[in-house]
């Protein structure tokens, strides 16, 4: 059965229509347990409060005034904090309870930070000062490259806690992706494009690989590429709806305008994909845009819709990691793991070691401890089952797996889904 979406911010803000459709989400809950042995906060705290059940039933009884939050801040805190975001729950149950996007909604109205001032307003000078921003990145790839984070302390303070983990998990930035682009020679825009390429962040600044090989894959094309374009997916995990309906129009018309309502646009990023297709859901209460949504949201694809790998000849033990914020019924993926199954043959085996997603959208940042913790034992599922190659949905969970499994010494290699492609050429 196809499942539902509940990404409509504007149900959740404080106004009574919008508690309202909180509400019915909450009310679905029966209480049946099957959510239990998906949630790996639950998995390695068998508590009440670190299960997705107790998470609805906290909600529940907030929206029907059983318990006032002004007097348990703290269980609510502890309640919220713990859950790593990553939708697997939700994959679980059968009312289709969206509960990562509830903790997110819960988290707001109580006024929890879930990220950083610092971090926020990192992110925010992406959109406002963008020359500000790409300098500032390569301030602290220099300052990584030299090992001067300690010098300065940075990663000592608490609200940089972030830097300190991403140092810790995240490759070596390489040359930008732009920069990349630009010394190849390849095309950055262009009139009438095939296709608009949305990079993901890591495909920017990270692994400019990402985007090479995205662009390879999409072949001798007019490629339009969006650096540096904001979706609004930021802004609606942290609560910033009307800057996040803003940037979602933004993206929207710029996509009519460049293409003619026409060409496909194309992203690495599975987050942000997940999030692009539910761009209708986003619009609801906005008839005229959630009509130009339903254009727009045909024509995203994630780029395993275009790997080709050839048939293979290695025999490795491969699995794929599907973790996500954002779900998405694993139907929009059916291309790739019929390659995964068929095509790329049957030395492919496809694991099912996922009772510990790697944590996704901005989780990792907002949750660096605990996401540690998943990883870890993400890792020990990893090297029980023998798994050899592992292919990530997104370029974050590559890295953050692939920092693990080397911290313990483990063989096996994790990559974002476009290297399939090359593995098998
Ligand atoms: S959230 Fe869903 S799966 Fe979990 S207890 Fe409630 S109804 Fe059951
Ligand atoms: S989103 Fe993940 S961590 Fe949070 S309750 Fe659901 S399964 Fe557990």
């Amino acid at each position: 059965m196809k499942k539902k979406f509940y990404l409509n911010p504007a149900s959740f803000v404080s106004s009574m229509g919008k508690v309202q459709s909180l509400q019915n989400s909450v009310m679905r809950c029966t209480r049946c347990n099957s959510c239990l042995q998906s949630c790996p906060s639950y998995l390695l705290k068998p508590e009440e409060t670190s299960s997705p059940r107790g998470r609805v039933q906290l909600l529940r009884l907030i929206l029907e005034g059983k318990i006032k939050p002004e007097n348990h801040t703290e269980l609510i805190q502890k309640t919220l904090e713990g859950c790593l975001l990553c939708g697997k729950c939700s994959l679980a149950c059968a009312g289709d309870i969206p509960v990562a996007q509830q903790v997110l909604c819960l988290s707001k109205e109580m006024g929890l930070n879930t990220v950083s001032s610092s971090f926020k307003f990192f992110w925010r000078a992406k959109e406002v000062f963008p020359k500000f921003f790409d300098f500032f990145i390569r301030f602290i790839q220099f300052l990584r490259h030299w090992k001067m984070f300690a010098v300065f302390g940075i990663s000592k303070k608490s609200s940089f806690y972030w830097v300190r983990f991403a140092h810790r998990t995240l490759p070596a930035p390489k040359r930008s992706l732009k920069a990349t682009l630009k010394k190849m020679a390849l095309p950055l825009s262009c009139q009438k494009p095939d296709f608009i390429y949305l990079p993901s962040l890591e495909a920017c600044y990270i692994e400019p690989e990402i985007g090479q090989k995205t662009l390879q894959i999409l072949g001798s094309q007019k490629i339009h590429v969006l650096f540096q374009t904001s979706c609004g997916l930021f802004e609606y995990l942290y609560g910033e709806h009307a800057r996040c309906l803003t940037q979602a129009k933004n993206l929207l018309t710029r996509w009519e305008k460049i293409s003619n309502k026409k060409v496909p646009l194309v992203t690495d990023s599975w987050e942000v994909f997940a999030f692009l297709k539910n761009y209708p859901t986003l619009f609801a209460s906005l008839p005229n845009w959630q009509k130009r949504a339903d254009t727009f949201s045909s024509h995203i694809h994630f780029i395993s819709d275009y790997i080709k790998p050839k048939r293979s000849t290695l025999k490795v033990k491969t699995a794929m990691d599907y973790s996500s914020l954002l779900f998405l019924p694993l139907e929009n993926i059916s291309f790739t793991r019929r390659i995964l199954k068929t095509q790329a043959g049957k030395n492919l085996l496809e694991c099912d070691y996922s009772r510990f997603p790697t944590a996704l959208g901005g989780a990792v940042f907002a949750r660096p401890l605990q996401t540690e913790k998943v990883l870890l034992e993400q890792v020990n599922d990893i090297a029980q089952q023998q798994i050899e190659q592992i292919y990530c949905l997104s370029g974050w969970a590559a890295f953050m797996l692939s920092a693990t499994l080397k911290q313990q010494k483990l063989t096996t290699q994790a990559q974002h889904i476009v290297f399939l492609q090359d593995q098998h050429d």
